[in-house]
């Protein structure tokens, strides 16, 4: 599936689910969802993929709001350590000898899922020196956290 991001639909359509299970039946108004910076989840294509997943379900036409949660990255080389949204990944040059692996293809411009499964620790730098000596940690969430029911039952959702 060439030039899918693969990313935000799958996730969107995964949360889409989720919530249409939960709604059974209501309309949902809103939801929020907590990403880690570390599934490099652009928001705006968040939101518009799961305007599209979420078409003919309960949480069509949801707001969605989006919680982004850094990674931290602590550096050995200088010592430093960072909270970021946006970690920087490792210099092009070492991306480009990993991407040339296939006969002198030119490197995929778009992550299909399981490159997405893949950019772990391993593809970032420091923030601050750019040494790719680093430890992340966080950044790996992925969570419903909240969803919000248009209120109109009169007796309470029943809690399972
Ligand atoms: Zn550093």
């Amino acid at each position: 599936m060439p030039g899918l991001r693969g990313n935000e639909s799958e996730l969107c359509a995964e949360f889409a689910e989720v919530i249409d299970d939960q709604a059974a039946g209501r309309r949902v108004e809103a939801v929020r969802v907590r990403i880690g910076a570390r599934h490099a989840v652009d928001a705006e294509a968040f939101r518009r993929a799961f305007s599209e997943a979420a078409r003919g379900t309960a949480a069509q036409d949801a707001a969605v709001h989006l919680v982004l949660s850094p990674v931290t990255v602590e550096c050995e080389a200088c010592g430093r350590r960072t909270e970021t949204l946006d970690p920087p990944l490792r210099t092009p040059a070492h991306a480009q000898t990993a991407a040339r692996g296939a006969a002198g293809a030119p490197p995929p411009r778009t992550w299909t899922g399981d490159a997405g499964d893949d950019r772990d620790e391993e593809a970032y730098a420091c923030p601050r020196c750019a040494s790719d000596r680093v430890t992340v940690t966080g950044g790996d969430e992925l969570a419903l956290e909240a969803v919000w029911f248009r209120t109109e039952p009169i007796v309470p959702p029943q809690t399972r």
